[in-house]
């Protein structure tokens, strides 16, 4: 089966030039011109990757984004921002608000695909994965077990849940309240430092001398998984 992408995208020559370029690649591939009519697609089916612009009328890009990710069904969505603007700033607000990939306009259509490809194969396996890996860290969700570089850790039930959250997708950044929700559920009442108390408690467990730390904290923006990358 293909995978299908959305392609939420106001500017219309882009938006065929994407669609005639990922349906020659053997994509199934939908459009929206606005991020609100985006948001409605995604309600009614969740695409197996989204190719989003940061300025769309309607509903911008950043906040779409943002909302996708505070939905149990589009929490992991692959998204690839597309965008005008270059700034290391704007890349870091981009990535913070939870996309996967960035790509900066005007981009060679080759590379885009590159990237499709790239981030829908980094992303399925992990998805259905019994066991995930991260460099030296191997987390078996069935066994309920940690090891690093061959060695058992022993983490608290919530640090075993935090881990596999970040492990899911390495290198993505999450704010503390993306893990709030992912990790404690969006119903839990929890102030923000809890998950620092957490990442702290992580970080003990899983430092062994000698080996890099593998969560890095981003500042103003939160946490993620970054070890073997
Ligand atoms: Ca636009």
């Amino acid at each position: 089966m293909s995978a299908r992408i959305l392609v939420a995208e106001d500017e219309e020559p882009l938006t065929l030039l994407l669609r005639y370029n990922l349906e020659a690649e053997g994509y199934t591939v939908d459009s929206a011109a606005r991020g609100d009519e985006a948001e409605l697609k995604l309600r009614e089916q969740v695409p197996d990757l989204l190719l989003l612009d940061w300025m769309l009328p309607g509903v911008s890009g950043i906040e779409l984004c943002r909302r996708l990710r505070l939905r149990r069904e589009t929490e992991r969505l692959p998204v690839i921002m597309l965008t005008a603007r270059g700034e290391e700033a704007d890349r870091v607000r981009g990535l913070a608000t939870g996309a996967d990939d960035y790509v900066v306009k005007p981009f060679s259509v080759p590379e885009l695909l590159a990237r499709v490809r790239a981030l829908l194969r980094r992303l399925k396996p992990a998805e259905i994965a019994e066991i995930l890996t991260g460099g030296d860290i191997e987390l078996d969700r069935v066994q309920h077990r940690v090891r690093r570089a061959g060695q058992d850790l022993h983490l608290g039930p919530t640090e075993f849940r935090l881990l596999g959250f970040l492990m899911r997708s390495p290198g993505r950044v999450f704010s503390r309240s993306q893990l709030l929700d992912g990790v404690w559920g969006r119903d839990a009442e929890l102030d923000e430092r809890t998950v620092d108390v957490h990442v702290g408690r992580l970080r003990k467990a899983v430092h062994r001398d000698g080996l890099p730390d593998p969560i890095r904290t981003i500042r103003g923006a939160g946490y993620s998984f970054e070890i073997g990358r």
